[in-house]
């Protein structure tokens, strides 16, 4: 303190305030790639959608109570963060709940248990459980070459070889193995099939997911064995020296009949409602193993994150609708029911995250050939996120039934799989797997896709749209 501060602070009360200069103008909303580059770099919503999901809810097996509080919570969040038009659109599916947790005991020769999980829509033992000999096939087609009858009264036990692929593609490869070998094992008399999981860890955890059964065949419990415990059972097999091998297995999956499901979707209207929106999709539902979070609450997290971006922006042109669907898991039950109720309005271009958190690496669509300036110019503005154009032809995701059933156009942005089948279907599909880096890449990506799409003004496909190669179902054939 000195002397000369109360003279001064007496001075300037005495001062007029200096003339206000005018407020400045409010910054301009920043631009589509301005909003891009910052999602890259820090994220607002993403992460608090799965976070938020895979804790207060968990698992969100379909058909079930706890879909259902999965879809409120949804919805809530939808309309907290500002989407209009939020809905949870119900439908009737045959529900199918995996029981108690499976057990699987060999007898003998090497008395031990091994981990198992039922596959849904397989049948129950009984609690009680089935004993009988197991009877080993390396692959689908050593199964199918099995004569008639050769399976009476035993346990098939079927193998696969999976690697890791940047690209997925080796679920294509050994899914046969969980789709359709517990069907093909029952129509030659097995009274119960057990597989080496699909997937890629080497931790005990069976990996679940659809199987089915032809027409016809009565379905017969199925279950999947973890990767080391299928391992440990193929070595018995080398050691038993033609001595049967033996198993207990217990899975008591129950079917409810037909209970509700729903789709959730929400909507940035457009400036131009009247045209055709951009349709973003997911699933909402998981398996009972784990939280859903890469499956499919990461996916959620990404399409609903960028449509927020996109309105940073600017109002788009066109209306950005997210589409949470139901139900995928146990064979894409939301999927078709929203293109039965909806399959009359036009949807201009679909789009779907289903397949985990992790970097988008390229960009595919089916109108490279029909819209080859939209195409080129996607592909020029993702290049900067380390996206490579593509030169498949997308098929779009599970839940984008109505757009093939349209013939409409849609985008595949394609993510690093690699780990992807550690994860899929497991107790291990939990938050703390997914990278919050790699996410914000994702949202990155589909800001800058779905912001170029939704302000395009004319017809997204001219002409006949490439004809898009089947999409790898999530839950089944
Ligand atoms: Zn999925
Ligand atoms: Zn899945």
């Amino acid at each position: 303190m000195n002397r000369i501060t109360p003279v001064l602070a007496a001075l300037s009360l005495a001062v007029p305030a200096a003339a206000k200069t005018p407020p400045a103008a409010p910054p301009p909303p920043p631009n589509l790639e301005q909003v891009a580059d910052e999602a890259l770099v820090r994220d607002e919503r993403a992460w608090d959608f799965v976070e938020g999901i895979t804790t207060e809810v968990g698992q969100r097996q379909a058909g079930t109570e706890a879909e259902a509080r999965g879809r409120a919570w949804a919805a809530a969040w939808l309309k907290q963060n500002g989407f209009r038009n939020v809905a949870d659109e119900h439908y009737m599916m045959p529900t199918w709940v995996p029981g108690e947790p499976g057990r699987a005991e060999i007898l003998g020769p090497f008395p031990q248990s091994l981990a198992v999980a039922p596959l849904g829509d397989s049948a129950s033992t009984g609690p009680e459980g089935i004993t009988a000999e197991v009877l080993m096939f390396r692959t689908v087609a050593d199964l199918q070459a099995a004569p008639a009858g050769s399976l009476a009264g035993r346990i098939a036990y079927v193998s696969n070889a999976m690697t890791r692929t940047q690209d997925g593609s080796q679920y294509g490869f050994a899914g046969p193995t969980r789709w359709v070998a517990a069907g093909i094992a029952a129509s030659k008399g097995a009274v119960a099939t057990v597989i080496k999981s699909v997937g890629t860890d080497s931790h005990r955890n069976p990996h679940t997911g659809g199987t089915s059964f032809p027409a016809g065949v009565k379905p017969t419990p199925a279950g999947a064995l973890s990767n080391p415990d299928a391992a440990n059972l193929e070595r018995m097999f080398k050691r038993a020296g033609g001595k049967p091998i033996t198993m207990k297995l217990v899975l008591t999956p129950r079917d409810l009949g037909e209970t509700q499901s729903g789709n959730v979707v929400g909507e940035i209207v457009g400036r131009n409602p009247s045209l055709p929106p951009v349709l973003l999709a997911c699933h909402l539902d998981s398996w009972w193993l784990g939280t859903g979070a890469v499956d499919d609450g990461a996916g959620c997290a990404i399409i609903a994150a960028a449509a927020l971006n996109v309105a940073k922006a600017g109002q788009p042109l066109r209306t950005v609708r997210v589409l949470f669907a139901g139900a995928e898991e146990t064979g894409l039950w939301g999927s078709k029911a929203y293109s039965a109720a909806h399959l009359g309005e036009p949807i201009a271009v679909g789009i779907e995250s289903d397949f985990g958190a992790d970097r988008i690496w390229r960009f595919d669509s089916n109108f490279r050939t029909t819209n080859p300036d939209l195409h080129k110019r996607i592909a020029a503005a993702v290049a900067r996120f380390g996206v490579s154009a593509g030169s498949e032809v997308a098929g779009g995701g599970a839940d984008l039934n109505i757009v093939r059933d349209q013939n409409g156009a849609l985008v595949d942005l394609q993510q690093d799989g690699t780990r992807y089948f550690d994860l899929h279907h497991t107790p291990d599909d939990t938050l703390d797997k997914i990278d919050p880096a790699q996410l914000r890449q994702n949202v990155a990506v589909w800001t800058q896709v779905v912001g170029i799409l939704a302000n395009e003004g004319t017809a997204i496909l001219t002409g006949s749209p490439m004809p898009s190669a089947p999409p790898i179902m999530d839950g089944k054939k």
